[in-house]
């Protein structure tokens, strides 16, 4: 009999998952699945702790699942990825493994530990890789000169036209086996990591998943673009910390848009285009990290952005951190951020931008900040986001347009309700005031147990106009 192994990472569901479908689909093969937990370089890596949370809850579902089908799913635990490698080839001798079956990953060290893993194999074990967490492989979706975009638009021109030329159809969940499975080795009670902080209402497993994606795509969708940007409002799916552990696969998001919006990629006007270019957005992130591997160094996209002389100021950078810079909706946003986990797509943005822009603090220290608390933590997605933000990107925001946190807190949060809801210290604020609290209450002869701004933004802004532009001009 031949024994087929499913190396699980980046894929935790059973549903649409092309590795594990590819080693179910001999129906003689003993199929056999592993996980590798690899705690220390997860904190190399600024894995939130929530993250690490997640992927154990997500894991102990889908040993659950793959039991219940006679898929054994055995568990080990090692510092880092080169153990992992040892470990799996010893694993794949004592089981006398044919095949070894998975899903690529497509961050630098990931790929070293692959490539590694298949030369040690190499002659001893078939190995099977899969592109599975795109819709469509990295690579695969390039310029008439063979180059990969790095502009957006044209990208999504180009990728909506593979996509309509591509199966993306989901798989089933493997079929249950006979066969008996052996014994496993259980998943701990918890990985040896720093204990979670409390979390947004993320459910585990792909069950829960599929729900929020159907009753997205049926009940919210269509208001995507109208609702999108305010925070106030639960308008956007909240389904990113799936997508970042591969819970949900985004071929899973597309046929659930499609099969409810059937003209979704006619209608660029609707909100189930706005919600595909956002997965879209995804892609490109993906596939910008495999053309420029660069970027998992965090290097900036834009060479001459790396010479802009940051302030780094501590004390600014643990004020943002902790939500108490004097700017309301960047304050509400980072205490989403460290109570759930969380944070709206806007408030990303906005936050980021006063970090790099108001503070001049280098983007990267914010970026390790995210991934520390994140529980959708995603190298390319985070990276993208802040390299747009701080426009050292391709196809960022430009240098000069620089976000004025008051009148974007005015414009997506009009009323104050998400700011309200996160500083409970404002809730006496009235609507028309609480964007900058302190001049109300002012007026009101009384004091807020509420930071005064860190920075005046006005002249913030001509500080960080002047530092990117020396650095322009090469002057550092
Ligand atoms: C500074 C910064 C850091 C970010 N860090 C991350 C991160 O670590 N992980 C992460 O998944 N997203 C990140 N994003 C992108 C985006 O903010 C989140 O994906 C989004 O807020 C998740 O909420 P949602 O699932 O409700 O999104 P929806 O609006 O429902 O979008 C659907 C899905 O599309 C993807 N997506 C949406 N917007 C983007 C985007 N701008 N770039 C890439 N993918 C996108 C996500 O997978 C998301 O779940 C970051 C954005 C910025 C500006």
């Amino acid at each position: 009999m031949t024994t087929h192994l499913v190396w699980l990472r980046n894929d935790l569901r059973i549903t649409d998952n092309k590795a594990l479908h590819a080693a179910c689909s001999d129906p003689d093969a003993r199929v056999l699945a592993v996980f590798i937990a690899t705690p220390q370089q997860w904190l190399q890596h600024e894995m939130a702790p929530r993250q690490a949370a997640f992927i154990h809850a997500n894991l102990l579902l889908v040993q659950q699942a793959l039991a219940e089908r006679g898929i054994p799913l055995g568990y080990h635990q090692c510092d880092d990825f080169a153990t992992s490698v040892d470990w799996l080839v010893a694993y794949c001798e004592q089981e006398q493994v044919d095949r070894l079956f998975y899903n690529r990953q497509y961050e630098i060290n990931e790929r070293g530990r692959d490539q590694g893993l298949e030369q040690c194999l190499s002659g001893k074990v078939i190995c099977q890789s899969f592109d599975d967490s795109l819709l469509l492989p990295p690579g695969s979706v390039r310029t008439g000169g063979g180059e990969m975009y790095k502009i957006y638009t044209p990208f999504r021109k180009a990728f909506i036209q593979r996509l309509t030329e591509s199966d993306v159809r989901s798989l089933p969940a493997p079929k249950t086996r006979c066969g008996g499975a052996l014994p496993i080795t259980a998943v701990p009670e918890a990985f040896n990591y720093p204990p979670a902080e409390a979390m947004g209402d993320f459910p585990a497993g792909e069950e829960a998943a599929l729900q929020r994606l159907r009753t997205f795509c049926r009940e919210q969708v269509q208001d995507y673009l109208e609702q999108r940007d305010l925070p106030a409002i639960a308008g956007t799916s909240s389904l990113s910390p799936y997508l970042a552990i591969g819970a949900l696969s985004p071929r899973q998001c597309f046929n659930r848009l499609r099969a409810e919006c059937p003209q979704v990629l006619e209608n660029s006007d609707s909100g189930a285009f706005g919600w595909l270019n956002e997965l879209i957005w995804r892609e490109f992130y993906r596939h910008l990290m495999v053309a420029y591997p660069a970027l998992c160094r965090h290097r900036p996209f834009i060479d001459w952005t790396d010479k802009v002389r940051w302030q780094n100021n501590p004390e600014f950078l643990q004020a943002w951190q902790q939500g108490a810079t004097g700017y309301p909706i960047v304050d509400a946003a980072m205490r989403q951020l460290n109570e759930t986990g969380w944070m709206h797509n806007r408030l990303r943005m906005i936050s980021a931008s006063f970090l790099v822009k108001d503070l001049l603090v280098d983007w990267r220290a914010g970026e390790r900040y995210f991934m520390s608390k994140l529980v959708d933590g995603d190298l390319a997605a985070n990276n993208g986001g802040w390299q747009w933000a701080a426009s050292t990107g391709t196809d960022a925001a430009p240098y000069f347009r620089i976000f004025n946190p008051t009148t974007q807190g005015e414009r997506f949060d009009p009323q104050g309700t998400f700011i309200r809801k996160w500083l409970p210290e404002l809730a006496d604020v009235p609507d028309n005031a609480i964007h900058q609290p302190h001049r109300w209450a002012e007026q009101q002869q009384r004091v807020l147990d509420y930071p005064l701004p860190i920075v005046d933004h006005k002249q913030a802004r001509l500080d960080t106009l002047a530092a990117f532009e020396a650095a322009k001009r090469g002057e550092y």
